[in-house]
């Protein structure tokens, strides 16, 4: 059973997800599977009733037996199967939820890292093309609680067989056909085994090898609308042709291989069929058991070698099943390694966090080079930081360590004297409001979203819509704050504009009323009216916050108390405005006057 250990422990996880589903399917294959044999014997006995010209009422009770029989399998059958479509619905849900938090816990640097981006588009794929994985264990687990319904039911019948072959003798013939029929069911497991081994291999080397296609098929967006005004068709056309020719290759060739390999079993499997029929035949001929008997054994023979068969093929194909299930526990195994602290931060009405970077760099996993170089920069509580430099020069990396969604490579970031990483991870992190550049809103309430929960302070939601500039477009809301945005899930969601979108991403910064709040490029998407109206309330709606502010557009930096000038990872420049633009050799002179001739 060692050998079995990865399905052992996915199985227990999976199972998990809704202990009802398996137990449920049990009982829905026996009623599935009863059938069969049910109908075989009774339709032996019946059979055997007319040949011996038994009386009517012998006959008609065994038709309604028949009847009646079949119509409570049938009705227990479609009962069970209709609640186990729920209950596997329900257990789907759970799996996908379970892998969907495993994503979210993960640290912020584990989902950036391309390695364990591709483990996880990994997962996916192999569910996806060949349903391995999870999938493939449920489907395999469910194969062999079939097998094993079929193997008791016809073990039943086939004690009953020997005992009347007993009666007449085994004879000769009769022995040289059942070790025909054992030598041939070894044959027909082992070339199955052999073909499915083979099988799985070659399956997960397309596994590996779509995967790679798969991700040239997901560039193309059939909403992008750059894809159309470039009518980039005919190239994402190419692409495809491109792809499909070489699926076509790899398609062609696993059916070469299913046929090649499937070749051996179904020759043994044929003359099994063969050997079963000839010694039923002839256990009939020399009086073992009434004619009416034959489709009965002959029916149950074949159940029974076909149960034994599937039994292995299910293990082997379980067996195959667990290189693609390692891929998935590996995921969940992926440990979390920045250091939570304990430390609480205290709660200071007065907002005192001082926030000192000390020579800190860092480096992204897999770089060639630091994003940050040597920072050393202490933040004044309750100062306005502008954070100003060329693309790429480290602003964003800067407000990412700030925050902690990483650690420094070299150097430490202290906060009221103590390192950051001592303090607990939670609670630090609730000391930041932040507006990303490529925020994300949900698919919620507006409420929902400018609160970040489920339930929100009305008053304070539409204050702060308000301030930021949203009112007009609020007024118009349909259902107010419990207008849902987007339709994704709701036919009534409202569609909104970038600029909107951003002006709510504002208002959720600024509903935490944390003692930091970090703006990057916040009026990027917004039109020059409502970014002037930004700016002007740009005091009032910081309020007594510390904040930092990163914008391309140097004009709206003019009101922040420092500005910190960013170049290659460097800060190269520090001060207010009109300082920085007394040195004209400096990096925020030149950044200045590239901008400002535009204007002149
Ligand atoms: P800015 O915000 O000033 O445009 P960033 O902080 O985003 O600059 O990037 C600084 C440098 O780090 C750039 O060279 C960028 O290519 C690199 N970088 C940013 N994010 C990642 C990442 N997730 N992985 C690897 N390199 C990154």
């Amino acid at each position: 059973m060692k050998k079995y250990s990865i399905t052992k422990k996915a199985f227990q996880m999976y199972h998990s997800y809704n202990p009802k589903y398996f137990p449920l399917m049990f009982v829905q294959i026996i009623f599935e599977n009863v059938s069969p044999y049910f109908n075989l014997w009774l339709s032996a006995e019946i059979v055997t009733a007319l040949y011996e010209g038994r009386d009517r009422g012998e006959l008609y009770t065994l038709v309604a037996v028949t009847l009646f029989g079949n119509l409570f399998i049938r009705v227990m059958g479609a009962a069970t199967n209709r609640s186990g479509a729920t209950q596997l619905e329900i257990l789907e849900n759970h799996q996908a939820a379970a892998f969907n938090h495993k994503t979210l816990s993960l640290d912020y640097d584990k989902i950036e890292d391309p390695e364990i981006r591709q483990h996880r588009r990994k997962v996916k794929e192999n569910a996806w093309i060949n349903s391995y994985g999870v999938i493939r264990m449920r489907m395999e687990v469910q194969r062999l609680m079939k097998c094993l319904v079929n193997l008791v039911l016809s073990m039943m019948l086939f004690a009953e067989m020997i005992s009347l072959i007993v009666t007449v003798g085994f004879q000769w013939l009769g022995l040289v056909l059942f070790i025909a029929i054992v030598v041939c069911i070894a044959l027909t497991v082992l070339s199955q085994s052999w073909s499915i081994r083979k099988i799985t291999l070659w399956n997960k080397n397309v596994a590996d090898q779509m995967l790679d296609e798969n991700r040239i098929d997901g560039g193309y967006r059939p909403d992008g609308m750059d894809n159309r005004i470039y009518c980039q068709q005919g190239i994402i056309s190419k692409l495809r042709e491109k792809i499909a020719r070489q699926h076509l290759k790899i398609f062609s060739k696993t059916a070469d291989m299913n046929f090649v390999y499937g070749l051996p079993m179904s020759l043994f499997s044929n003359f099994l069929e063969i050997c079963s029929f000839l010694i039923i035949c002839f256990y009939c001929t020399i009086g073992a058991f009434p004619v009416g008997s034959v489709i009965k054994y002959v029916g149950f023979l074949q159940g029974m070698i076909q149960g034994i068969a599937d039994f292995f093929a299910a293990l082997n194909s379980l067996k195959g099943n667990e290189i693609f299930l390692k891929v998935y526990l590996d995921y969940f195994d992926i440990r979390n390694d920045m250091y939570q602290g304990s430390l609480a931060v205290e709660k200071r009405s007065d907002k005192k966090y001082d926030i000192e970077f000390k020579n800190v760099s860092f480096r992204y996993a897999g770089a060639q080079d630091n994003a940050l170089k040597n920072i050393s920069i202490k933040l004044k509580v309750g100062e306005r930081l502008a954070v100003v430099g060329m693309n790429g020069s480290g602003k964003t990396t800067f407000i990412k360590l700030l925050c902690r969604l990483y650690d420094p490579t070299e150097g430490e970031i202290v906060m009221n004297d103590f390192n950051i990483r001592k303090y607990d991870y939670r609670q630090y992190l609730d000391i930041f409001s932040v507006v990303f550049q490529d925020f994300n809103l949900l698919a919620v309430p507006l409420g929902s979203n400018v609160a970040s929960a489920s339930v929100w302070d009305s008053v304070k939601a539409e204050m702060l819509l308000e301030k930021v500039g949203f009112g007009e477009r609020y007024a118009k809301m349909p259902k107010g704050l419990d207008t849902p945005l987007y339709k994704n899930f709701d036919q009534d969601g409202v569609n909104i504009s970038g600029g909107e979108a951003q002006k709510i991403a504002l208002a959720r910064a600024l509903y935490r009323d944390t003692p930091f709040i970090i703006l990057d490029e916040p009026t990027a998407a917004l039109d020059p009216i409502a970014e002037a109206e930004i700016y002007a309330k740009f005091n009032e709606i910081v309020g007594d916050k510390t904040a930092v502010y990163i914008s391309h557009r140097l004009s709206s930096c003019r009101f922040c108390d420092r500005i910190a000038v960013f170049d290659q990872g460097r800060i190269v420049q520090m001060g207010t405005h009109d300082e920085l633009l007394e040195d004209e050799t400096g990096k925020y002179h030149e950044l200045w006057y590239a901008q400002a001739q535009h204007y002149t």
